[in-house]
């Protein structure tokens, strides 16, 4: 009996676990607005001139997961302070906006940023750890082999040192490969290297809205996910298209979600803060 409910309430597949714990606390995903990237020309997204000359303006999200009585972010942005400046700032050579503060998007939550316990980066380019310093007192999540690319010199291409230093002056929980960070299965983080070399994805499972993998830089546009079309300055070719190929099977076989984060149409189908999916 007891071999057969273990049977039927676990899968585990190259590592990950989708246990139906029966006693697993209910969860939200907030999509929040972390800000925009300005391109007068999206060349740089594809080694093979897919998008030479395309002007384009790409979102920036931030995603906040209720897991029980715990809050975890993943992805952090482009950086409040960059608010100030109305018409942005240039960061790491490209034009990042910020129309809403994350402070304020979590105040609107009845949160403060030290309710986070959990902050989970993708991966440690400035569009992604901006506001690192927001979060002194949470636990970051953060690749180890990333953290050392990322704090090396010369600084990597798109890295701004700033908010290294702000993920080491909090706790780290290095992850190395996949971790599930409740040990229940309901929030995993996977190992997609090849836009940076610690880069990883999250995979969440919803209740009612089934499984969804938030994919981080594995691809930008959804175009980039479907044709297997690789950015020029990524650390990786062969690992990116290795990274793309690991979640399309995950997707597939777990019949999830895949959130290209910075692509416009899929941030706009995201609903919005006080909105959540469940
Ligand atoms: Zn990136």
């Amino acid at each position: 009996m007891i071999r057969a409910l273990l049977f039927a309430h676990v899968w585990c597949v190259a590592g990950l676990v989708f246990a139906a714990d029966p006693v697993k606390p209910p969860m939200r995903l907030y999509t929040l607005d972390c800000g925009r990237i300005d391109f007068e020309d999206e060349h740089v997204f594809s080694d093979t001139g897919d998008h030479d000359g395309e002007k384009g303006v790409m979102p920036v999200p931030c995603f906040l997961i209720k897991h029980g009585d715990n809050w975890v972010l993943w992805d952090a942005g482009l950086g409040d302070e960059i608010a100030k400046a109305q018409t942005g700032e240039i960061k790491v050579g490209l034009h990042f906006r910020v129309p809403v503060t994350l402070e304020s998007q979590l105040a609107d939550l009845g949160l403060k940023p030290d309710d986070v316990k959990y902050v989970g980066l993708s991966h440690l380019h400035a569009d992604h750890s901006g506001n690192a310093a927001l979060f002194p007192k949470a636990t970051f999540l953060v690749s180890s082999t990333e953290l050392a690319w990322a704090d090396a010199l010369p600084t990597p291409d798109g890295v701004l040192p700033d908010r290294v230093a702000a993920v080491k002056r909090a706790s780290i929980r290095p992850v190395a490969g996949d971790l599930d960070v409740f040990g229940d299965g309901t929030v995993q983080m996977i190992s997609t290297p090849g836009h940076t070399p610690g880069h990883h994805s999250l995979v969440l499972r919803l209740e009612k809205t089934g499984n969804i993998i938030l994919t981080g830089d594995v691809a930008h546009f959804q175009e980039n996910y479907d044709r297997g079309l690789v950015p020029l300055g990524n650390y990786s070719r062969a690992e990116t298209l290795a990274a793309i190929g690991r979640v399309r099977g995950l997707a597939e076989h777990f019949h999830a979600r895949v959130v290209i984060q910075h692509a416009s149409d899929v941030f706009e189908s995201m609903p919005k803060t006080p909105a959540y999916l469940e």
